[in-house]
């Protein structure tokens, strides 16, 4: 049961919402699509007094180009991340992460912000967010800051947040020419089904069509998101080629920390870690060659 005593707030401004937060710290929480967060107040994890929605606040809920950079609002939702031409253009993976996530209408309800504040390990956004080398902007009562998202996470379910902090936007930089990202999970159903796991790749290309840059970056094999690192440097300087991505995913399976869940085992995910990396490498390459992300 939902606690009913629970008092909701609709400030219009983003000075309102952190004046809330400051003044009931410990006792209210921010409300965006409420997909999580009312799931966790069911379940009996979450009991705030206060909700504090962030649905009157003007200017998160918008994709915008400024100077060479994508900038999302926080409250984006899924749904508008796939119909967005712009981000289809510049980085399709997060709109292949959007759309499998879910189901229609929760796509419609559930936010970018939330998504990643949740910090979900199996969460669809981050991966391919993160190989895109992508930043968030967080706000609070000294003003603003911005951050690489790759320092966010911190732990399953913990961000680098303060209780009195807001994610407002998350900014995406143009990639370079010739570079493809994609982003391959593996659900036990099409819809409302979370990853077992998941592997997101980004791959830019030299001239002579060897590997310049290289980041694989791995979902719901780990306490955060996981950078593969030797799986990442194992591409850079080579030629694309099957032999290459075999080893570079049997790498990245190598470097994965998966546990036993009710949706997978240990071994099942390393397993596909290794499966889904080969796959999102050569998704990459086909878009770096095709210009699918540039
Ligand atoms: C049926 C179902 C299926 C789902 N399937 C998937 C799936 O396939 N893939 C997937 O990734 N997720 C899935 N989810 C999870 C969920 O939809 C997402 O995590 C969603 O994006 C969360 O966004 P929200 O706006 O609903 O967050 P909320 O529930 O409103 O908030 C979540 C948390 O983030 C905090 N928060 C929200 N916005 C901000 C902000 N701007 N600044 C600071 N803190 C903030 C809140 O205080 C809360 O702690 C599913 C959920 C449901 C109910």
């Amino acid at each position: 049961m939902i606690d009913l005593e629970v008092r909701l707030e609709e400030p219009t401004s983003l000075p309102d919402v952190i004046a809330l937060l400051v003044e009931h710290e410990g006792s209210a929480k921010v409300i965006a699509g409420g997909t999580d967060i009312l799931v966790d107040m069911k379940n009996g994890d979450l009991r705030p007094k206060l909700l504090i929605s962030l649905a009157r606040v003007e200017g998160l809920d918008a994709i915008e180009v400024i100077d060479d950079a994508l900038w999302i609002g926080a409250l984006v939702t899924p749904n508008q991340l796939v119909a967005d031409e712009r981000l289809q253009a510049w980085l399709p993976a997060l709109v292949d992460a959007a759309q499998c996530m879910a189901s229609y209408p929760v796509r419609n309800l559930a936010t970018i912000g939330g998504n990643l504040c949740s910090a979900s390990p199996s969460a669809d956004l981050a991966p391919s967010l993160l190989v895109a080398g992508a930043e968030i902007v967080i706000y609070k009562q000294e003003g603003e800051m911005r951050n690489p998202l790759s320092d966010f996470f911190v732990d399953v379910r913990r961000t680098m947040l303060g209780s009195a902090e807001l994610l407002t936007h998350v900014v995406i930089p143009k990639p370079p020419p010739r570079t493809g990202i994609a982003y391959c999970p593996f659900k036990l159903r099409e819809a409302n089904a979370l990853a077992v796991a998941s592997s997101a790749a980004r791959l830019t290309l030299e001239d002579t069509g060897a590997v310049s840059d290289a980041r694989v970056v791995l979902g719901a094999v780990a306490p955060t998101p996981l950078l593969a690192a030797r799986s990442s440097e194992l591409l850079v300087g080579k030629k694309p080629s099957s032999e290459l991505f075999a080893q570079a995913a049997a790498q990245a399976s190598v470097e994965s920390k998966p546990i036993n869940d009710v949706r997978g085992s240990e071994t099942h995910r390393k397993a596909l870690v290794e499966v889904l990396t080969r796959r999102a490498l050569e998704e990459a390459l086909h878009r770096a060659q095709t210009g699918g992300a540039a």
